[in-house]
């Protein structure tokens, strides 16, 4: 997720593009479920969303969206192991969504819907056993509450703008307002995503684009994200959508999706190549098959996996757009490949990205490297005192400043600590070494006494947890 903001520029190229490959070919996802086999956990922040119940592999989802009359209507087909012995399972689904059937390898089976929680009567299912669970629904979808106070991310998940477009973000939970999902971080699985509306809209999800194609006079496209990826680093959107596409570091297919009122943000998208090559540099090679982003009407960022959704509105604040983009593609390193396991490790993701923005910013005389370590110092006491420090924040300040800022401070000093390529080695390392993995505090402090040799568990615990900050 951003933390602030900035902005872009000018016109560009354009393409769209009728495909015409055959929608669904299932072929490849088989053999990936394994990929997806998840060491699932409730959640210590947020309890109530998420259920240990199920370890959800892969999810087919194939969704309608009526703009004129709000209405979705999905088929979720999910592939799914039932991690212990058990009669129910729950998932996630809000309570806007209606659903008319539930079956089980392919029989009918009872489900009760109360609130958010879509419980399922399974019968017996044995532990590790794998089974697939078909739910069709429909409605209109809702945002949910964000819980915490930041003022770019007013409400969580599926947002419908007046004029019937579709945005997303949903950090660190919604996407249970548009899809069943077990949407809690530890899960992670792969998707296809199949969306139909207008013709002269596309629905834009990330993944690889299989096909684009229009049938009496409506649009269907479908994405296929085949790296296991954590429910909230799902992006959808729905609107006059345009693809443009780039190159980057060794061949890497980059796909920008941009709506005709923002192709002035594309040359700074076009610094997409660039930044992938001094992010790689910085933290090794970048660990998907395509990068890119989708600029979506909103005034936050997230970084949604493979796709990073921008919010148009960054544009607005000079340079932040071209920080939060780097920001955002510096997380598919740190929180997509490897991801916390419990969103109380938040600072494993957002301290990293925003020490690495920070350098970046340095690097290419954004702002200067003692402004930074000056305002860091500063303002440390303010951002814990606001939202707590940043390993055990308060979970009604989800993404408050000391998870940024607090956790990147902290990564500073330890570099002056353990010199600087100690500490760049161990950066590089993290990622490199935990590909599609699920994480905690405990795994990376020891995993950095082990790549560093030094003892580091004193001095980061009390970083992460001092309510003062220290000196
Ligand atoms: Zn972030």
């Amino acid at each position: 997720m951003k933390r602030s903001v900035i902005a872009a520029v000018v016109a560009c190229v354009l393409v769209l593009p009728p495909t015409s490959t055959s929608p669904w070919r299932s072929a490849a996802a088989a053999s990936s479920d394994d990929a997806a086999v998840s060491r699932v956990k409730e959640d210590s922040y947020y309890p109530a969303i998420g259920d240990p119940s199920v370890d959800v592999l892969h999810y087919g989802l194939v969704l309608d969206w009526d703009d004129a009359d709000s209405v979705l209507t999905g088929t979720a087909t999910l592939r799914l192991r039932s991690p212990r012995a058990q009669e129910s399972i729950r998932l996630d689904l809000n309570s806007h969504l209606r659903v008319d059937t539930v079956t089980l390898d392919g029989a009918a089976v009872g489900f009760s819907h109360p609130d958010k929680n879509l419980v399922v009567e399974s019968g017996a299912l044995a532990a590790n056993s794998r089974h697939v669970l078909v739910v069709t629904y429909a409605g209109s979808p809702e945002p949910y509450d964000f819980p915490g106070s930041r003022g770019d991310i007013p409400a969580l998940g599926w947002t419908t703008r007046p004029d019937g477009q579709v945005w997303s973000m949903q950090e660190p939970y919604g996407a249970f307002t548009w899809y069943p999902s077990h949407d809690q971080p530890s899960d992670k699985a792969t998707y296809d995503l199949t969306v139909t509306s207008r013709a002269d809209w596309v629905g834009v999800a990330n993944g690889e684009l299989r096909s684009n194609t229009v049938t009496s006079g409506r649009r269907t496209t479908h994405f296929r994200l085949a790296s296991p990826t954590a429910s909230y680093l799902v992006t959808i959107a729905i609107g006059p959508y345009r693809r443009y596409t780039d190159q980057g570091p060794h061949g890497l297919p980059v796909t920008y999706w941009v709506r005709p009122v923002d192709r002035d943000v594309l040359p700074t998208l076009r610094r997409t190549p660039a930044m992938l090559r001094w992010l790689e540099r910085v933290l090794g090679r970048y660990p998907f098959d395509r990068a890119g982003a989708v600029v979506v009407p909103a005034a936050s960022a997230m970084e949604t996996q493979t796709l990073v959704t921008m919010g148009a509105d960054l544009k607005r604040h000079g340079q932040t757009f071209a920080s939060d983009l780097l920001h955002e593609y510096a997380h598919q390193w740190y929180g997509d490949t490897v991801t916390p396991d419990d969103w109380k490790h938040l600072w494993l993701n957002e301290s990293f990205a925003m020490y690495v923005q920070i350098r970046w910013e340095v690097a290419h005389g954004v702002r200067s490297a003692t402004d930074w370590r000056t305002s860091l110092d500063l303002y440390d006491q303010d951002y814990r005192t606001v939202g707590g420090p940043p390993g055990s924040y308060k979970r009604s300040e989800f993404g408050s400043g000391s998870v940024y800022y607090s956790g990147a401070r902290m990564l500073f000093r330890l570099r002056e600590r353990l010199g600087a390529a100690t500490f760049d080695r161990l950066l590089r390392a993290w990622p490199q070494q935990h590909r599609f993995g699920s994480v905690d505090r405990g795994d990376w402090i020891r995993f950095a006494e082990r790549v560093t040799g030094s003892p580091l568990g004193r001095f980061v615990n009390r970083w992460l947890d001092a309510e003062r900050s220290p000196r």
